[in-house]
């Protein structure tokens, strides 16, 4: 039997990672019969003409080998299924768009996925499971963590550097930093939309606005 593939997550993000992932495997000779969706609580059985399996249907599918790409947002959902596919001797996987720009020495983790027109620059370092949506960039010397999510337009600069589960909201700009004192995006915190960060952000912290700043809560 063959190999089958999956876009784990049928909803927003999936939806826009499946076109991705059906071209990269008409690159590779692979029939699109053998790429479904994976949802555990799936809104159709059909969704944009693909199957819709929950986990189990997929693990019960004849197939030689497994592989998904983790296409939900929410970086700590991307953990707990991607431990889930590593017990169940579900393989990583990572899409990207054809038109992706990565230019000298970068390197990127299992499980990446990358939106159209996403460019990394130089000598940069990202970890697993990322997902860089449409038009983000990342720039030179940037160091990314596990399970960091871009959503569309982000600008990381230069020097940045990233904790595993940060999300940065749509067309966030982030400040370039030094070599000797890159910004520093901590731990899970929180960029919201449009923010405009020139400092570095506490782990945890959510901060919003120009210039960026952490929202209190009350
Ligand atoms: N989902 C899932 N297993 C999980 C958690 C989520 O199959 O353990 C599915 C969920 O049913 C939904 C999708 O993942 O269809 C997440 O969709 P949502 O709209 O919340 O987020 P996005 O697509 O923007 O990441």
């Amino acid at each position: 039997t063959n190999s089958l593939y999956a876009v784990y997550g049928a909803s927003g993000c999936g939806r826009g990672i499946m076109p991705l992932a059906k071209a990269q495997l008409r690159e590779q000779g692979i029939a699109a019969e053998r790429l479904v969706f994976i949802d555990d609580n799936p809104a159709a059985s059909l969704i944009n003409g693909h199957r819709v399996l929950t986990y189990d249907e997929f693990l019960a599918c004849e197939a030689s080998a497994r592989y998904a790409i983790l296409a939900i947002a929410n970086g700590n959902v991307r953990e707990t299924l991607a431990r889930r596919c590593a017990a169940d001797g579900v393989n990583t996987w990572s899409v990207r768009a054809a038109n992706v720009i990565t230019m000298d020495d970068v390197t990127v983790g299992e499980g990446a996925a990358l939106s159209p027109f996403v460019t990394l620059t130089s000598n940069i370092r990202i970890g697993k499971h990322f997902h860089a949506n449409l038009y983000s960039y990342v720039e030179h010397d940037c160091i990314i963590g596990d399970f960091v999510t871009f959503a569309p337009g982000v600008k990381c600069n230069g020097n940045i550097h990233i904790h595993d589960h940060a999300y940065i909201g749509a067309d966030a700009v982030i400040k370039q930093g030094t070599p000797d004192q890159p910004l520093i995006i901590g731990h899970g915190a929180v960029v919201g939309m449009g923010a405009v960060v020139t400092r570095s952000v506490p782990p945890g912290a959510t901060v919003v606005g120009n210039p960026a700043t952490p929202i209190v809560r009350k």
